[in-house]
């Protein structure tokens, strides 16, 4: 049934019954929006495992090499000065590598 916007006043009890149907048509309306807004929720909630990777990093992270140390040029393994069985050529190698 077509509403006539021409008809008089309404009364009050009309006046009620249509701000609940537009409080209704409303809420349908927005039921897309609300999708939006849960999707950007859980978008926050994933930032947080971020954060945790930044300090698992940090506990990872290869500490170079050092002074006392060689890289053999056969297994490319870093041995500590003690097991460099052959250095020729800038050829680092290692005990294992050279027995
Ligand atoms: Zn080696």
């Amino acid at each position: 049934m077509a509403t006539d916007y021409d008809a008089p006043r309404k009364t009050e009890e009309d006046l009620s019954e249509d701000s609940i149907q537009e409080l209704q048509t409303r809420r349908s309306d927005k039921s897309s929006g609300v999708v939006d807004e849960d999707e950007t929720e859980a978008a926050e909630g994933f930032e947080l495992p971020g954060a945790d990777l930044s300090g698992e990093e940090l506990s990872v992270r290869v500490l170079p090499r050092q002074d006392d140390e060689f890289t053999c040029s056969s297994c490319f393994l870093v041995h500590h000065r003690s097991q460099l069985a052959s250095e020729k050529g800038g050829r680092l190698i290692c005990t294992e590598c050279a027995a």
